[in-house]
């Protein structure tokens, strides 16, 4: 079973995965907060870009009911 709450984000770099909270958001200082969403990844430091939920359910195709 899984947890439908947290997702996994598959590092583009190491190709780890780790759950997204687990990610260290590195725009901390960066003026776009809270629009632009970077998880870094806690196994090599990479910063991955996190794909919103919307944009998630488009590329996948509305084919869920
Ligand atoms: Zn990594």
């Amino acid at each position: 079973m899984t947890a439908s709450a947290a997702r996994t984000i598959a590092c583009g770099f190491c190709a780890r995965e780790f759950v997204e909270d687990q990610g260290q958001p590195v725009c901390r200082s960066c003026p776009l907060t809270g629009v632009c969403r970077m998880a870094r990844c806690p196994h090599c430091g990479y910063e991955n870009a996190v794909v919103p939920a919307w944009l998630e359910r488009l590329t996948r195709g509305a084919s869920d009911t």
